[in-house]
This record gives C-alpha cells, structure tokens and sequence, in this order.
C-alpha cells in the first residue's frame, strides 16, 4: 500500500489552552530532529494535528519507528489523501482491504467534517462498504467487533483515508517544561527515571560521578552509551563527567565505614546542587526507590536530601522492581544497564552499610573534614560531552579512522 501521509494526533496537549502554539511549535521541532538525517518527508504542524507528507522514496517504517519515540504525540496513522471524489475513496478503501485476511470482518467508518460535502456518514458508509465487498468475496461486514476498520475523514481541506492507528509514546513535548539534572548511575533505575520526567516535556541534562581508576573506561562508555539512548528520543543531550576519586577516598578516610555510603549520596547531591544552578536547571531528578536498598530508606533520604534546596524528583520512588525493569526493557535502556561494569558506588560500597542512618552521626563525622574545596575541585574539572543518538565514543571514532585509512 502506497500511503502519502503520517497524520500525528497530539497527546495531551490539545488540552493546554493558550500554550497550544508554543506545544505545536515545540512538538514540530522535536519531530524534525528525530527525523535527521532521513530524507522524502515534509512536516506541517497544524493546530489540532499533524501531517508529514511522503515522497515515494521516504522509508515510512523508519520514520514511523523514530517518532514513536517522540514525547507528545498520541497516535500515528499512515494515510491516504485524496480530494473529494466519491470514485478515488471507493478505490483507496479497496486498496486498503487487499491488506485484509481472508475470512476476516471489517467496517467502514466515517467521520465528516466537511458538511457539504453530498453524501451524509450513512451514506458513505454503506457505498464505500459495498464496494469494497463487491472486490472481495472473502470478507464480510461486522460493525460491532470488526478485525479491521477503515476510517474515512472528510475534512474540509480533503478526504484522509486509513486504517493503522500506532500508539505513540504519549506525554508532552520535551521543552516545554522547564529543565532538570538527572542523576545517571549506569544501573537499571536512573536511565528510567530520566525518561519519565522527560515524558512530562522536561529537557535533562545528565550528571555522572566517576572514580578511575577505580572505575573502568568501559563503566565510563556505559554510562555515555545510556545518555545516548536517553537521545533517541529527545535529541541531543549533555552529560556532565565529574571526577569523585578524591572526595571518595576523602570520605573513606575520615567517616564510619557504616556511614561512608550516606555521605557519598550527599557530597553527589551538592555537586548536582552547584551543577544545578549553572545551566540553569530547576531539579534534580534521580533513580531512588523507596525501601530498594540501603540509601534508600526514608531516614537515608532525608540525611542525603538535607544538602540541597533544589526539589528532588524521584519518578521511580513507589514502583516495584519488576515493573521498573519491565519499564526499562520497552524503553531500551536494560542490557546496557546490566552490563556488569563497576559504577563508583559499588567499588566503595562498605559490607554493611547503615540503613537508618543517624543523622546527627552523619554530620558528626562529616565535620571532620572540611569538603568544600573538593568539591569546588570536582565541579571545576567537570567534563561535559554533549551526545546525540549517532554518538561514539573516542575509541569507536579512532577506530572507525583506522578503519577508513586502511581503504
Ligand atoms: P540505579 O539503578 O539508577 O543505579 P540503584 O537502585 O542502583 O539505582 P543506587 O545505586 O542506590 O540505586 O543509586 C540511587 C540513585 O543515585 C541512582 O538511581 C542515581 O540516580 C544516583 N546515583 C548513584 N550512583 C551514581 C553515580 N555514580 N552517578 C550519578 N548518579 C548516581
Ligand atoms: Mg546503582
């Protein structure tokens, strides 16, 4: 079947009163980015839907594939668009029904918009219905549970005709809610929490803690390649490296063994704190699930939490494991999450830490030490990477030379 249109319906933004221009504006740009660098399509966004017009050449799965990755968008429907000639709709509803299994039901459903247009619902239900029954002796009508449904919309601009309906990711465009600094572990959590806010039409920038040499180049790759998934749906995305082996060893001299995983969380909230007051940012998000391990404790919270003013966002807090995993396999992130490089926590991470942390304790044997200038250290030695969804790291770029010289 040859479609000549994607028509994109709008997720909840329809709902978004005098915002709509700007969600449209915003959505259009979004869904011209994923799209790069294919090529045979033209978007044009209008008020309460979108269509993206197909040269013959354009590969609509592909097109189809990346925008249901795009926040904002409701549903997705490869399209047939004719002018208002009773004969090109008998003839496109055929076409269509060649698709259909033999044996299976089908209906024929009209919207008209256009109420001049001569035939009434009714009416065009039942001529399109016939003719497509008069093309094929395999099918049969069914109107209250039918296998496949064609719809027909008579606008007042033209007439589209369909029958796919492809779910799209939902939520509103990124950008158009403000801006957060998420927390990106390299485990199974963060990279889903990420998604989540974006899915409320926030942009992220991602900020991770490493500690080489106690922790791999390959740990390092990791988290640069979930960043990189995190950009498939929103463009591209900067990701901020900062240096911890310091304030690591720092806190393992000076706090508690039992301690030393509560103040790690804390010395990686104020950098995100100071981080989060140079771009800009308004949150901070992270993985944390309430009860899932040892930071993760209320009492753990609130002594982590106590560094910082900034709101805290954590989209994850009353999930299930399960569904956190499920969420993160649909989304793409989970085999690179449970590839088993060490992240910086685990190197460090005492036998026992506390569960319940005392917090008079915390600050007890944090004020040992005076980390400010360390901190001061690790945000001024930040390396920022900003990474697209055709990103490579060094290696595969280096690679990739050596490659081309030898041909
Ligand atoms: P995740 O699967 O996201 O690593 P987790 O269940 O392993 O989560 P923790 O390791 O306790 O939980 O981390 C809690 C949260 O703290 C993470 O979700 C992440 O947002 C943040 N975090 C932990 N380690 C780092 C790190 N090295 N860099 C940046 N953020 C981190
Ligand atoms: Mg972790």
């Amino acid at each position: 079947m040859q479609y000549d249109h994607l028509l994109v319906r709008y997720g909840e933004l329809t709902l978004k009163g005098t915002n709509r221009k700007m969600f449209v504006n915003q959505l259009k740009d979004n869904v011209k980015r994923a799209l790069i660098p294919l090529s045979g399509y033209h978007v044009k966004g209008k008020r309460d839907r979108m269509y993206i017009e197909l040269s013959p050449e354009a590969d609509i799965n592909e097109i189809i594939q990346r925008l249901s990755k795009v926040f904002g968008i409701k549903s997705i429907s490869p399209v047939i668009k004719i002018d208002k000639n009773e004969e090109k709709i008998n003839q496109s509803a055929i076409q269509l029904s060649h698709d259909f299994e033999k044996g299976s039901t089908f209906k024929v459903d009209v919207k008209r918009v256009d109420k001049s247009f001569r035939l009434d619902t009714y009416e065009l239900q039942r001529q399109v219905g016939g003719a497509i029954l008069k093309e094929n002796n395999n099918i049969t009508v069914n109107v209250k549970n039918p296998d496949y449904e064609i719809k027909i919309e008579v606008r007042m601009d033209a007439i589209y005709i369909y029958e796919k309906v492809i779910a799209g990711a939902g939520g509103l465009p990124v950008g158009t809610g403000g801006k957060t600094l998420l927390m990106l572990s390299g485990g199974i959590d963060s990279p889903v929490a990420g998604i989540e806010v974006m899915k409320r039409g926030v942009t992220v920038e991602a900020i991770h803690f490493h500690s080489p040499p106690f922790t791999s180049e390959k740990a390092k790759d990791k988290v640069i390649e979930l960043t990189r998934i995190l950009a498939e749906r929103v463009g591209p995305i900067k990701l901020h490296l900062v240096p911890f082996t310091e304030i690591q060893k720092q806190i393992n001299k000076v706090v508690h063994p039992r301690y030393t995983m509560t103040s790690t969380r804390r010395m990686m909230m104020r950098i995100s704190d100071k981080v989060v007051h140079q771009i800009n940012a308004n949150a901070i998000v992270n993985g944390e699930n309430l009860g899932q391990v040892a930071s993760q404790t209320l009492k753990s919270m609130y002594a982590i939490n106590h560094v910082t003013a900034t709101p805290v966002l954590r989209p994850l807090l009353t999930l299930d494991k399960e569904d956190i995993i499920k969420k993160a396999k649909e989304l793409g992130t989970f085999e690179t999450s449970i590839q088993p490089y060490e992240d910086c926590c685990t190197i460090f991470t005492p036998k026992n830490p506390v569960t319940e942390p005392d917090f008079d304790k915390v600050i007890k044997y944090e004020s040992v030490f005076n980390f400010d200038e360390m901190i001061e250290n690790a945000v001024e030695n930040i390396e920022t990477l900003t990474i697209d969804q055709n990103y490579k790291s060094a290696k595969e770029q280096s690679t990739d030379s050596l490659i081309k010289d030898l041909f």
